[in-house]
């Protein structure tokens, strides 16, 4: 009963505050729905609640202080546009790398097509990440082998496909 009732007093608590994306339904929620688990805003892993949030954790939005300082630049929206737009063209069942977001953001950014060479590396990592915000609002799924996996804990090249 009790527990509860915290929770109602927390989350009223937590209004008006920073807006929290909306939750997707696949993260795993205590009975409590206090503890309920965050994404990273940044990164879009899974942020693990910590007992030294315990008096904030309404407020916790990344999960670390890189992506604190990092946030979401207007490049990552370029590259969560550019991987609904490359999926868009696609059949629904088709799946992308994440290069090819990079590759498309990098080539509108460089008019020089050896800048843009290189200039897609560096958007590789904010790819991912940009793929995994999308999982984290329901857009997208990430597969490995065909297998839809976890964003937070998937380790190597990882594709991109329309959720189902
Ligand atoms: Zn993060």
């Amino acid at each position: 009963m009790l527990g509860a009732r915290s929770a109602v007093v927390s989350r009223m608590a937590g209004m008006g505050r920073q807006r929290e994306p909306r939750s997707t339904g696949r993260e795993p929620r205590s009975s409590e729905g206090e503890r309920a688990d965050k994404v990273c805003r940044s990164c879009g892993r899974r942020i693990e609640w910590r007992a030294t949030w315990a008096k904030n954790w309404d407020d916790v939005a990344y999960c670390s202080d890189a992506c604190r300082a990092r946030k979401v630049r207007p490049v990552d929206r370029e590259l969560e546009e550019s991987i609904r737009r490359l999926l868009g063209e696609r059949a629904a069942t088709a799946t992308i790398c994440p290069s090819e977001a990079a590759r498309a953001v990098a080539a509108q950014q460089s008019a020089a097509s050896e800048a843009a060479d290189d200039a897609w590396r560096a958007l590789m990592e904010p790819a991912r990440r940009a793929a995994r915000r999308l999982v984290a609002a329901g857009e997208v799924e990430i597969t490995q082998g065909g297998r839809v996996v976890d964003p937070s804990t998937a380790k190597g090249p990882i594709r991109i496909r329309r959720a189902r």
